[in-house]
């Protein structure tokens, strides 16, 4: 296992073996865990380092996913997002009020998630880290009239998680982002 990984790994683990004395402070503390490990699977699988945790109305987690974008084969509308929803929403059809669930991620959500997020109906979206460079979160109010209109209703906050686990989600993100940015330059080069 790749140094990195295998630190980052470690500090998760770490991380998880005192997680109960940070709840108090930090409501979404195991949660963020939880979307770091799967942000750690999909870097091991040679994925973008993002993992999602979805939770139902009663607080019960439902699904839990990770970015597939080149792994097992490449799929460009993978995002670790997309991998859960498209999953509930084939498993759940029956489920017509999304508005008790909420959407954990480990890092804040890009244009195409975001759009996605809103046209599921999603009560609650949270992300442990920000991302000022391809984030869509933070610039909400930059989207179309009709899906600002839309997402009225719908919460999209940063989680309630130590400054620990925000880094480390952000840490996992940049481990092989500049590898994996090459091999999608390369599918049009310059
Ligand atoms: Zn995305």
């Amino acid at each position: 296992m790749n140094n990195n990984i295998k630190k980052i790994r470690d500090e998760l683990e770490q991380l998880q073996t005192n997680v109960d004395g940070r709840l108090d402070d930090y409501p979404d503390e195991q949660i963020s865990l939880y979307t770091c490990e799967e942000a750690l699977n999909a870097v091991m699988e040679g994925n973008y380092g993002v993992g999602c945790v979805l939770m139902g109305p009663s607080g019960d987690i439902v699904l839990r996913g990770h970015n597939q974008v080149f792994h097992p084969y490449f799929r460009s509308d993978r995002h670790a997002e997309m991998v859960v929803m498209d999953k509930f929403e084939d498993i759940h059809q029956e489920v017509l009020d999304m508005s008790g669930y909420v959407l954990h991620c480990s890092l804040e959500p890009c244009p195409m998630c975001l759009a996605r997020l809103i046209s599921a109906r999603i009560g609650t979206v949270k992300y442990v880290a920000s991302d000022i460079d391809g984030g869509m979160m933070h610039q909400a109010d930059k989207l179309p009239k009709n899906f600002i209109r839309l997402a009225k209703n719908q919460s999209f906050v940063q989680s309630q998680s130590s400054p620990d686990i925000q880094k480390i989600a952000s840490e996992i993100f940049f481990l092989n982002i500049n590898e994996l940015r090459d091999k999608l330059f390369k599918r049009l080069p310059v």
